[in-house]
């Protein structure tokens, strides 16, 4: 049977260059980076090459970059660290509506320790409107986090204009860079961010190693805690093959970054004609070109998007909803509901995402089978 991978937003196949780079590193080099004999000291230059490949990619110094497990983890760090060192009077905390669990339930846990967290509105398209971030900076407002593009419907936010707000009024901003970085350009000091998070398996990297970007003198608690490792931000010996592969994964995004970003665009774009052609009643989610280079997130009404997404497992098609599938019953997505959509509506959504093996082949099979499997279901509940 055909199989067809549309989901590389979830995660992406390990590119056998990084798989190659790594492979010393669990091999003969086990070294531990903090031993001074010369096995730890050649894992300590490997990790030292790697952080100079991420701030170089990032525009940032090395000591700026805070190698840990994920994103998620980054997220956290970057969220809840920063927060600890709040002083009392100055616990407000602003995300947008749309981020992902990882920075939303990050402030959330932060709430039984006296701190107040509020959520800024998007518009239908899921973009935050800076001013709609003005309006809610209050004299205790600490921390602001935003993300550069959303995982779920692509859209991309307007980090530039909402770090300038902040730097001027003397507030931290953190970025969730997850989606974006590799795919687009992500430059610290062009976003004007205090904290950005990235993670490697997004962009044909191992899974288990992320990096939180700390701007020089960024107020940070570390969540983890015992020896000294990454300046004292976060203790616990490193994931070196982890790091090696991240680099390497960030090396070859930063060769293919504009050529890849510009065909998954007339891809998607193709893909976006082609179903909305193909499928009565077909929406398209998120903004029309303010979008995620290979994401595509369609609601089919009256198609829940659960049955839908069996029904192309069925055909080999790897999709998803965006949203946390629990016990085959799917919660609405709090992307859409954010959007203003109603319960129905936010389990209709279908999120496909291109990656670098993706044909126009696959895709037009995906129409097909979308086609075919959208009125399946529509006539079966229609009786
Ligand atoms: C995947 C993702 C994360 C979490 O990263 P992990 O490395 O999987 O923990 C955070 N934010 C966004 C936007 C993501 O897409």
């Amino acid at each position: 049977m055909r199989s067809v991978y549309l989901d590389h937003a979830a995660t992406t196949p390990l590119d056998p260059l990084v798989r190659r780079a790594m492979e010393p590193y669990l091999k003969t080099e086990f070294g531990n980076p903090s031993s001074l004999h010369c096995w730890g000291r050649r894992a300590r230059m490997a990790i030292d090459a790697a952080r100079e490949t991420l701030a170089a990619a990032l525009n940032a110094d090395p000591a700026e970059i805070c190698f840990v497990s994920s994103g998620t983890e980054s997220c956290n760090l970057a969220v809840i660290g920063c927060a600890l060192k709040a002083p009392p009077n100055r616990r407000h905390i602003l995300v947008s509506a749309v981020e992902h669990h990882c920075v939303l339930h990050a402030a959330e846990w932060l709430i039984p320790f006296g701190y107040t967290v509020e959520h800024i509105p998007v518009d239908g398209y899921g973009q935050v409107d800076p001013d709609a971030v003005r309006e809610r900076i209050r004299d205790d407002t600490w921390l602001v986090s935003v993300m550069h593009a959303n995982n779920e419907i692509g859209t991309l936010q307007p980090v530039e204009a909402i770090a300038r707000i902040c730097r001027e009024r003397g507030i931290w901003f953190h970025v969730d860079a997850v989606q974006t970085f590799g795919l687009l350009s992500v430059n610290v000091e062009a976003i004007g961010c205090d904290l950005l998070s990235v993670s490697a398996h997004k962009i044909y990297g191992p899974k288990g190693a992320g990096a939180l970007y700390v701007r020089a003198m960024t107020p940070l608690q570390p969540l983890m805690v015992g020896g000294g490792q990454e300046r004292d931000r976060r203790a616990g010996t490193e994931n070196v093959a982890g790091i090696v592969g991240f680099a390497e994964a960030v090396k070859i995004a930063e060769v293919k970054r504009e050529s890849e970003a510009e065909r998954l665009t007339c891809l998607r774009d193709q893909f976006i004609r082609a179903v909305l052609d193909a499928i009565p009643d077909a929406i398209l989610t998120g903004h029309p070109t303010e979008r995620l280079p290979g994401n595509a997130h369609f609601r089919f009404a009256g198609v829940p998007a659960d049955s839908l997404l069996i029904a192309l497992d069925r055909a080999g098609i790897g999709a998803s909803s965006g949203a946390a599938c629990s016990a085959g019953s799917l919660e609405p997505s709090h992307v859409l509901l954010a959007l203003g959509w109603d319960e129905q509506a936010a389990q209709e959504g279908v999120r496909f995402t291109l990656g670098r093996d993706t044909t126009w082949d696959d895709l037009q099979y995906v129409v097909e089978v979308l086609r075919r499997e959208v009125g399946r279901i529509r006539g079966k509940a229609r009786v």
